[in-house]
Order: C-alpha cells, then structure tokens, then sequence
C-alpha cells in the first residue's frame, strides 16, 4: 500500500483566517437576502445538484486551510443555507486521493460522527467537495481555548468519536489522521471526523497495511516504525487526542522536534500528569 507522505505539524497548522483567499476561484457575490442563513442539510442539495455550477455559490469565509485544500463557508442562492466547500488543488493532491476521499465519505454518509457530502466536483485544476457546514468549531480550538476539558465533555466526546471509529473500521476503513483539528462539532455540539483525505479504505480485517501518513504527534509505534499496521492505529490516536482533551498536551515529548517525538513515542513510557 503505497504511502501518502510525511506530514509535520508545522506545516499542517491551519490559519483560520476572516478573509477569502485568492487561492480560491470562488466569486464573493452580495446573497442579497434579509433572513439569517441556516446551515445546510443533505435535503438541500438534491440529486439534479449533480450538475451544479461551482460558481454559483457565494463564498462568504475561509473556514481553515490544510496542506491540500482551502475551506470556505458558502450558501447556495435561493436557498439561504451555508455550506462548507473544499477546494482541492489537483496540482498538489493526486487524482487518487482524492476519489477516494469522495468514496469514503459517500460511504460514511449513514455515520452520524462522521462529515456529511452533499456533492463532489472536480475542473481542470481543482476539486470541490461540498459539505455540511459544521459550525461548533474543531476540537484544537476548542482546547487552545479552554486549555483542557472538564470530565464530562471528555466521555461524551470520546464516546462520539468511538462511534465514528467503530463505523469505519465495520467497513474496513482507517482514518489515520484522527487529531483534535480533524475533529468537528456540530451547531448541537455533536461530534464529526473530517479529512478522510488519508484514510485507507478496500481492505479485510486480516489485512494489514502500510504507510507513514497522518500527524507524528498522533502517529501509533508500528506506523512511526515503518511495520505494517491496522484499524489499531486510529485507537492509538485516539488515545492521545483524549490525553489532549483532558489535559491540554500529550503524553509523550510536545516540543516540536519531530525527532524526539518519534523517539518519545516508540521508546519511552506515556507520563500522565496527576
Ligand atoms: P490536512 O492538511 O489535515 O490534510 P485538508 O487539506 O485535508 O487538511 P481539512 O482538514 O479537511 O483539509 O480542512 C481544513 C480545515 O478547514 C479544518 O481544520 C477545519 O478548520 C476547516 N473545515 C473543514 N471542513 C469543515 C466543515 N465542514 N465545516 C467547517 N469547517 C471546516
């Protein structure tokens, strides 16, 4: 199974930004309309929205940007709903990964924990995914905010996120890149994965893979060691995102040398503070 490639945490640190990027192609057009827009359900992309014009959306927002993609809060005229669209670059995505992103999350509709599509597209240069807008925020900043989440609200996520997981391993996928970023909330403060860009689908649970693909500070032993791995690594990183949660870093090394978190990782004992 070929590797999707190395990925640093410096260089995936998302830039929230308030402003539309030129990156995007989107034209930011007036909506033009009095009433408050309200998130979008799958009920408002209907089957003929195949054929859509990805120019007819208003781009409002830059919603966050990962090494791929820039994502943009969008509404779609007459309808007064938001949206989120990804925007892939081609360029720097292969065509691969990103039908089988489009694949895994058309299987993953049915998952209540998991991003909603509503629509995929792709032009010469770009992809876009259109997809629930999930407006509670990522989990990263709900934890730069907070510093560390009581108890409760630890379970209840961590019990959301065990679902996502269970649905996705029954169907013989891998996430790999489960991170508190990667991790949303709904308006109702429930949970949803997102960036299924590196997630591993088609296998059988006696087959393992291989790759080293997701965030090294969330990264298993056996993916850092280069060993071929299965569904286990994504419970592993779920391990230390609920670390993360409940206290605010992880219990391994949380500097920034990726060499001594690979170290720290596969050699040393996890420290949990009291
Ligand atoms: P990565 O570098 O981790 O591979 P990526 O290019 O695959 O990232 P995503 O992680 O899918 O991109 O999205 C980038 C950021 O956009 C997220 O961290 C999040 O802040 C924001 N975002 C993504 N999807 C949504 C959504 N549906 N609603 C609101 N914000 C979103």
């Amino acid at each position: 199974m070929a590797s999707n490639g190395h990925k640093e945490d410096g260089i995936k640190r998302k830039r929230e930004e308030n402003s539309v990027s030129e990156l995007t192609q989107i034209k930011k057009k007036r909506s033009g309309e009095d009433e408050e827009p309200r998130p979008g359900t799958s009920q408002d992309l209907v089957p003929s929205d195949r054929g859509f014009n990805i120019h007819c959306f208003i781009a409002l927002q830059l919603l966050g940007r990962g090494s791929f993609s820039e994502v943009v809060l969008a509404s779609f005229p007459g309808r007064n709903t938001l949206m989120a669209i990804k925007v892939v670059d081609r360029g720097k995505s292969k065509a691969d990964i990103i039908r089988r992103e489009r694949r895994i999350l058309l299987k993953a509709q049915d998952c209540p924990f998991i991003c909603h599509l509503y629509a995929a597209q792709q032009s010469a240069d770009r992809a876009y995914f259109i997809t629930e807008y999930l407006s509670g925020g990522s989990l990263a900043a709900m934890i730069r905010m907070c510093g560390s989440l009581d108890i409760n609200h630890v379970r209840f996520y961590t019990a959301e996120i065990a679902c996502g997981l269970q649905f996705l391993h029954q169907r013989y996928i891998i996430h790999r890149d489960i991170k508190p970023a990667n991790i949303m909330l709904d308006r109702n403060g429930h949970i949803r994965l997102i960036d299924l860009g590196l997630a591993q689908d088609g296998g059988v649970p006696s087959k393992k893979i291989s790759g080293v693909t997701g965030t090294y500070r969330f990264m298993a032993p056996e993916v850092l060691c280069e060993k071929d791995y299965d569904a286990a690594v994504d419970w592993w990183s779920l391990g230390i995102v609920v670390s993360w949660m409940a206290t605010g870093q992880s219990p391994f090394y949380h500097g920034s040398s990726r060499r001594k978190i690979i170290k720290s990782i596969t050699k040393k004992k996890p420290k949990f503070p009291s």
